[in-house]
């Protein structure tokens, strides 16, 4: 059997979604003109598969310093932070992190991906118990993996099922490691903390709540789900990205102070080069910008209602709350490819999500919103929606 051999399935359905038109696996963008728009071939797109959520990929202010960091640091770090050693900037981003989310300890990671992988694949050994979202990301998934941890899924968004699971732990349930995220990708969905935080408090256990989507988005401040519900004193690690709201490449730990001591401990944070100047000087400025411009959050989330309201009111089945990622559900994955390349068709590009990689194997288009989209790009948006409402109908 050759090495490639059980890829056999997945190569022919690629291809053959490859040769019936634009591929949705690896789509080329050939010019991006700004945060909301682009080229793809020689169609002009409005970008709403970004999850620029606050657009802050063009910002002036993150430009500028991420060129006068590449003219000072040049091009990357070559190495990882235990053997290369850290730049000021890594420090100084650790330290701005710590003060935003008023956190002791804050870790830099390569990307939120490898965030968790260095957070609870170092964290969740074998011989600890993690219960997760069912609907949890894959890298949430690869870091139990990794560490060894025995895996416990509880029914999506189901406290009752968590408590439940919780209750069945015994006497190891105050030492379980539960985690959950802000907004889930896919459906927008958020996590209902307030009572998962209940139950933490009667039957233990430390949380992690990954708010890759929701950093920058939710909360008065911008500090995510934590803070817009008012737990994040009950919540005992955040993470979240840098490719989102933060408009870059790179993740982050927020945590307690003992979690300093996975700086010598955590594989994915020590054997991978540190992200390279340019990148955290722009990550720096964002964090300004979420820090000093609320209007950004406002912009985003009148955005988000006023698609939600718009692709509601054409009849389209949608994810079950407004937000900034709006999901439409579109039949089958033959039915969704054509209904994706139909709005590049129209000059809207989303994402293209097929099963297993969706909740409950249904497949959706996942449009997500961004501050820098115009009410006329919204608008845009929902008429090209309302053009193909009779091939969502056969689809339906
Ligand atoms: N966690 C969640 C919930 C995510 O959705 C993602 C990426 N979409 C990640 C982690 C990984 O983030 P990154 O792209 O920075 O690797």
């Amino acid at each position: 059997m050759g090495l490639y051999d059980k890829f056999s399935r997945l190569a022919a359905e690629r291809t053959h979604f490859q040769d019936s038109g634009a591929s949705p696996f690896g789509t080329r963008i050939d010019a991006v003109y700004s945060p909301t728009e682009g080229r793809i071939g020689d169609k002009d797109v409005i970008l709403a598969g970004t999850n620029n959520y606050l657009g802050l990929t063009f910002d002036a202010q993150a430009i500028e310093a991420a060129q006068q960091a590449l003219a000072a640091e040049g091009t990357g770090t070559t190495g990882s932070r235990m053997a290369n050693g850290s730049y000021g900037g890594h420090t100084a981003l650790e330290a701005e992190l710590a003060a935003f989310l008023d956190r002791p300890s804050v870790m830099v990671f390569s990307t939120g991906y490898v965030a968790n992988l260095g957070i609870i694949g170092s964290l969740a050994g074998p011989r600890e118990v993690v219960l997760l979202d069912a609907d949890c990301h894959a890298s949430i998934y690869d870091a139990c993996a990794l560490g060894g941890a025995q895996i416990i899924r509880f029914q999506h968004n189901d406290a009752k099922d968590l408590e439940r699971r919780m209750l069945r732990l015994g006497a190891q349930a105050k030492d379980a490691l539960i985690i959950v995220e802000g907004i889930y990708s896919m459906l927008g969905d958020t996590a209902p903390l307030k009572e998962i935080v209940d139950i933490k408090r009667r039957l233990g256990g430390y949380l992690l709540v990954d708010e890759a989507h929701s950093f920058g988005v939710m909360g008065p401040n911008g500090r995510g789900l934590s803070e817009a519900l008012g737990v994040e004193a009950d919540v005992d690690i955040i993470l979240g990205t840098f490719s989102k709201s933060l408009a870059a490449i790179g993740g982050f730990a927020a945590g307690r102070s003992g979690m300093e001591v996975l700086r010598y401990a955590s594989r994915p944070y020590i054997f991978t080069a540190s992200p390279s100047p340019s990148v955290v000087a722009s990550v720096r400025s964002a964090l300004r910008a979420i820090a000093t411009r609320p209007e950004l959050r406002e912009c985003l989330w009148s955005n988000a209602h006023r698609l939600y309201d718009g692709l509601a009111s054409l009849g389209y089945a949608l994810g079950p709350h407004v937000s900034p990622v709006v999901p439409v559900m579109v039949g089958t994955k033959e039915q969704g490819l054509g209904f994706w390349r139909a709005l590049i068709d129209q000059g809207v590009y989303v994402n293209l999500v097929l099963p297993p990689a969706t909740p409950a194997g249904v497949t959706l288009v996942r449009c997500s919103v961004s501050a820098a989209h115009t009410p006329q790009q919204i608008d845009q948006i929902i008429q090209a929606f309302s053009v193909l409402r009779p091939l969502a109908e056969l689809a339906g």
